[in-house]
């Protein structure tokens, strides 16, 4: 390793621990940051900044928000008796984007994965079924996302709210398997919610 650690090898070094951030990219960014006019440079830092001191999770769904309760709790006009349980608060994104769905959410906060460690108790699977006892929920739909450990959770999840005499549905395949439900298109989204069906 060189001795070359100035500022902006600082900056290479914060930007490789990035997902998908190998050393020759960010150093490429680094490189990008420098040139950007400094108040565009300085709103990134600070939307980073504050991301971490406001951003917190909704205390009923674990969606990501600055408040108590996310937008989508705090809805009146969305239906309450229907949850739809995604991995990640990014999922809720995209399935709002493909406007076949009006409930409300739970996010679990990841998916079962005992090998590392990715046990029911890490997860915000209690807090769902709790949600689901107190309140007057009809149907619970769980798009996890279609590969195995998605499926895995889905399975367990669908166990575990079999007794309460609801309806458990889980999204259709029109899904690519193996695949994550980030990267799917609106079309392809829409139509497995339509054609979801009972676990
Ligand atoms: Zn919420």
């Amino acid at each position: 390793m060189a001795e070359s650690s100035g500022i902006i090898d600082t900056l290479i070094n914060e930007l490789c621990r990035l997902p998908g951030i190998g050393r020759r990219t960010a150093q490429k960014l680094a490189y990008f940051i420098l040139n950007m006019p400094k108040d565009e440079a300085l709103s990134m830092s600070a939307a980073i900044a504050d991301v971490k001191e406001r951003a917190r999770f909704c205390k009923v769904c674990f969606n990501v928000t600055e408040l108590d309760l996310c937008a989508i709790c705090s809805d009146q006009s969305r239906d309450k008796t229907k949850i739809c349980v995604v991995e990640e608060p990014g999922n809720i994104s995209v399935v709002e984007r493909c406007r076949s769905f009006t409930g409300q959410y739970h996010v679990l906060l990841g998916a079962l994965s005992p090998v590392d460690g990715i046990t029911p108790d890490r997860l915000k699977i209690n807090e769902l079924i709790t949600r689901v006892k107190e309140n007057a929920v009809e149907e619970v739909i769980i798009a996890t996302n279609p590969n195995t450990k998605g499926e895995m959770t889905a399975q367990y999840v669908a166990g575990l709210l079999r007794p309460l005499d609801i309806m458990v549905t889980r999204i259709a395949y029109g899904l690519p398997m193996g695949g994550d439900i980030e990267f799917a298109d609106e079309v392809t989204l829409g139509k497995s919610i339509e054609g979801r069906r009972r676990l």
